[in-house]
């Protein structure tokens, strides 16, 4: 194997998020019914069609009032329940009793809760002052008619679908999934149904990866697994590279058997690096061929899913149009002391607490350890620079 670049796991990434920004295609657009289009990215910029609210709009059960004739005791001149369409006239020494996301009255200028005042026959006591916009969602507080609320390139959540419910979009416009081919490669592996003898393993890594592809935006395609020899390699590479990106498993260490690179070079490949400064995962391939980006992650389950974690799924998310990438890393307290050979930055298995407060280490046995990595539900991140903490001591921990 040659070392074509090692790169610290912040410059790989930038390095990666660069060349797919610069290269990328935005993908063509279809249209999805709102309820299944969840996690899609918008393929274009939505307006408001009207003012948001259209109306003023009281925010609580109450009265709506003059700010000025309270506190004081006034005459309840009506009542505007939610979906009532009346126009009614607030004159001074008056109240109206309103319910939330009413329309308030012409004449009044806040509302009072209900929870604040006394009524008695036709008459309510405020015993409070207020000042004026209390409790009241103005006329276009929210959006103008014609604002952009949505762009293009942002992954619809629940709250981006309340919005484009809102405005009345039933299909929502979305970039179609880019295709992303998986290869796992290796002599020893089966696929999942069968029964590995002694010297095999299921292939869990195409697995592992579909999965990840689709939750970064992508529409996974697993091919055969290449065996480890030139000519299969390189006829399972010719196939993937017809897809938007590339992912292969394995082949990608020192090993005799590693063939990957090798394969890839047959392509004309440019290759930008092969190692980074992480673990797991330290022979990482990242490259370009056909003018398709290609990944040579290594073949440890562990070091695989935190390749794609960290690296492989910002360019699934480029790919798929999102405008952004995401690396949710937060802070938490360790529970337990922790130390590591400083020199790499290392994502190791973790369990977060429910309530996101401490991180606990998983016991583990290394990368190989799939069992381990099914009982976290994070990665800790340990600074290369810091082979010592304590327990109650801040660290990193990127969320999956
Ligand atoms: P390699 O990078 O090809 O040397 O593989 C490193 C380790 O990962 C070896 O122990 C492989 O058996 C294992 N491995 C490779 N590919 C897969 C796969 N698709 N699923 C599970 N384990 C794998
Ligand atoms: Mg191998």
């Amino acid at each position: 194997m040659t070392f074509v670049a090692a790169y610290r796991f912040e410059d790989a990434r930038r390095l990666i998020i660069e060349q797919v920004s610069a290269a990328r295609e935005r993908p063509e657009a279809e249209f999805v019914p709102l309820d299944l289009a969840v996690d899609r990215v918008l393929a274009a910029d939505v307006h408001a069609d009207r003012d948001y609210p259209p109306t003023d709009r009281s925010v609580r059960d109450g009265f709506a009032i003059r700010a000025a004739d309270v506190p004081g005791e006034l005459f309840i001149a009506g009542e505007v329940p939610a979906g009532s369409g009346a126009t009614l006239e607030l004159l001074p020494g008056q109240a109206i009793e309103i319910m939330t996301g009413a329309v308030v009255p012409g004449g009044a200028d806040s509302v009072v809760m209900v929870e604040h005042v006394t009524v008695t026959g036709d008459r309510v006591l405020v015993e409070r002052t207020a000042q004026p916009g209390d409790f009241i969602n103005s006329l276009g507080s929210e959006a103008l008619k014609g604002d952009t609320v949505l762009r293009a390139g942002v992954r619809l959540g629940f709250a981006q679908i309340a919005m484009l419910a809102s405005v009345g979009v039933v299909e929502a416009p979305v970039f179609r999934k880019p295709v992303v081919a998986i290869i796992a490669t290796g002599d020893e592996i089966v696929e999942p149904h069968e029964t590995p003898l002694p010297h095999q393993i299921r292939n869990s890594n195409a697995h592992s990866l579909a999965a990840q592809v689709r939750q970064a935006g992508g529409q996974p395609e697993i091919l055969p697994v290449a065996r480890d020899n030139f000519e299969a390699t390189a006829a399972l590479i010719e196939r993937g590279l017809g897809a938007s990106l590339l992912l292969l498993s394995g082949g990608v260490s020192a090993g005799k058997y590693d063939l990957v690179e090798q394969v890839l070079a047959r392509f004309d490949a440019e290759f930008f690096f092969d190692r980074v400064l992480i673990q797991p995962g330290q022979p990482l391939v990242f490259g370009r061929a056909r003018s398709k980006f290609f990944f040579g992650l290594p073949g440890n389950p562990a070091s695989t899913m935190v390749c794609f974690a960290v690296f492989a799924r910002a360019a699934v998310e480029l790919l798929s149009g999102q405008d952004s990438v995401s690396l949710p890393m937060l802070e938490s307290v360790l529970a337990t002391d922790f130390k590591h050979r400083p020199g790499l930055t290392r994502f190791l298995p973790a369990r977060v607490s429910e309530d996101g407060a401490t991180v606990t280490p998983t016991q583990w046995t290394g990368s190989a350890d799939i069992a381990a990595m099914a009982r976290s539900n994070a990665f800790l991140v340990a600074d290369p620079e810091k082979p010592e903490y304590k327990a109650g001591e801040r660290i990193r921990v990127l969320m999956r």
